[in-house]
């Protein structure tokens, strides 16, 4: 086994052992090829060496996976009830707490995460699979009043059970893998759909793991299947298959769009976790100590490959070049480098086609007159490093204020006056509705703008405040239905009412 350099940086042998693979697809409980035969490559970002290479399935791969999910629906999977799927989901909690140094270290050279983050992210995974364990229990119907033509002439009991809707498409992207996958999985399991799983043709390796392990843990085949693949054939394929009964997307909102017209055959039901360009507002009795550390890490925390990351950022007057100065200070002090260094803040963007339209994005900013405060510039080393960058002078029109770039790139603009409606107003000027955040010492001012930002989660002296029990999914273009918490396990249930003449 020749062994991989990154960076100089050592990884476990354990890791060393799982990227030489193979790595195949996981259909009807099997590893399979593709039915092409074909493989991909997957880098490691941050020096652009290949790691790994992975069997990749295409439309007919999907075609097997859809009928060993739904042979496994009618199967052993519906007989097994909830405490079965419970006991299942947490044994599976077990093994990635027993693989979570693993975890990481796949997380790191395949995304490109810090190591801070990707050690979160599998302590998040444990959590959400023991959450869900214990959400397959309290799946609950309702006793109500029985209609009155059945009431009038007889004794009668209305009811409503929930039951799975059946199997499930889950597209997963590539900025947090491992983590989104099991946030769609988990709860997908526990309400008894099965599931095909299609990692992000950039990330597939934690997700490949994750199913290795749940055939440890005696998942039933064809419960979980995974196809690693392309988004326009796989992807595709996925979507729009008959055989698949619901649809739980992450990713941008343009692939969004596709989904939903590829939907539309069978009317299946579809999830949505799309973009965003969430606004942070300072007033100007905001707590610097707390806003200038919290602000930079709402638009870098992941190099700003972060759905909720806050990039629009609207400041009073007042404090503008009081925020701006710390956060050109902070920034500058962020330490870019390979992920497995823990010393390492912010990795690489996640390819070089990404890169490239982060650094175009920049271009664009600089030619619409947006003045550069710091960054700018990729680092003259292997893999797409930018270093975080702040753009003041913005106005509302430019596109470095509407688009998501995902990427380390921070667009300030400042306002003068406190009516709470204006300033709401400035913030809710975007297309999309997913995360924001509000900084200020008064309790009053934080409610009011809280009750007028249109977007699925505001955190106030704090930003992105996402956690396994809290509903999370956007307004606007951002998505449709929510994850996390109850809500997750809705979006996989189907309500029956039952009528019973006694
Ligand atoms: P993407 O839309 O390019 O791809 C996401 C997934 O969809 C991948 O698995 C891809 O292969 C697949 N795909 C691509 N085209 C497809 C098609 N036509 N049909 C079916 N599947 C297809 O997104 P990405 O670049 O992987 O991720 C970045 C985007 O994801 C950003 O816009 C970001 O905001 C969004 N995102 C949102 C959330 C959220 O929770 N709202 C979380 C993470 C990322």
């Amino acid at each position: 086994m020749t062994a991989i350099p990154f960076d100089g940086h050592a990884v476990l042998p354990a890791t060393r052992e799982f990227l030489a693979g193979p790595h195949r697809l996981l259909i009807g409980g099997r590893w399979v090829d593709g039915q092409d035969g074909e493989t991909l490559a997957t880098q490691d970002p941050a020096t652009g060496l290949e790691i790994a290479r992975v069997a990749l399935g295409g439309a007919a791969d999907i075609d097997a996976a859809v009928a060993a999910a739904r042979q496994a629906f009618h199967g052993p999977w519906s007989r097994l009830g909830h405490p079965g799927r419970a006991a299942l989901l947490a044994a599976l909690a077990r093994k990635v707490a027993e693989h979570a140094a693993l975890f990481t270290e796949l997380e790191i050279v395949d995304n490109g995460m810090p190591r801070f983050i990707a050690g979160l992210t599998v302590s998040n995974v444990v959590e959400m699979l023991d959450y869900y364990a214990g959400a397959a229990w309290r799946i609950e119907g309702t006793t109500t009043t029985p209609p009155h033509h059945v009431a009038a002439v007889a004794e009668a009991l209305t009811y409503t059970v929930r039951e799975p809707v059946g199997v499930a498409g889950l597209i997963v992207p590539w900025n947090v893998p491992i983590s989104t996958a099991v946030l769609k999985l988990a709860p997908a399991l526990a309400a008894g759909c099965t599931v095909v799983v299609k990692p992000s043709e950039l990330t597939p390796l934690s997700i490949l793991l994750l199913g290795r392990l749940a055939m440890e843990a005696g998942f039933p085949e064809g419960v979980i299947n995974i196809v690693n693949g392309l988004g326009r054939t796989a992807g595709a394929a996925l979507a729009a298959h008959p055989g698949v009964d619901k649809v739980s997307f992450t990713g941008s909102t343009a692939t969004g769009r596709a989904i939903v017209h590829a939907a539309t055959g069978n009317l299946k039901k579809v999830s949505l976790e799309l973009g965003g360009k969430s606004p942070v507002v300072v007033m100007p009795d905001a707590d610097l100590r707390l806003a200038v550390p919290g602000v930079a890490m709402a638009t870098f925390f992941l190099q700003g490959q972060n759905c909720m990351a806050g990039t629009r950022i609207f400041v009073h007057e007042s404090i503008h070049d009081a925020l701006l100065q710390g956060l050109v200070e902070f920034s500058r002090g962020m330490v870019l480098g390979h992920g497995l260094d823990p010393a390492t803040m912010q990795g690489p963007l996640i390819s070089e086609a990404h890169g490239a339209k982060v650094l175009g994005a920049i271009e664009r900013a600089l030619a619409e007159g947006a003045t550069l405060a710091c960054g700018g510039q990729r680092l003259a080393r292997p893999g797409c490093f930018v270093p975080p960058t702040i753009f003041t002078g913005c106005r509302p029109g430019m596109a470095v204020v509407r688009e998501e770039i995902f990427g380390p790139v921070m667009a300030i603009q400042r306002f003068a006056t406190e009516d709470v409606d204006a300033i709401a107003a400035l913030a809710n000027d975007s297309d999309y509705g997913l995360s924001g955040s509000v900084w200020t010492q008064s309790l009053a001012t934080a409610h009011k703008l809280v009750a007028r930002i249109r977007s699925g989660q505001v955190s106030v002296n704090c930003h992105g405040a996402i956690g396994t029990n809290i509903p999370f999914g956007g307004y606007k273009q951002s998505g449709w239905g929510r994850e996390f918490g109850h809500d997750a396990l809705e979006a996989f249930l189907e309500t029956k009412a039952v009528t019973l003449r006694l």
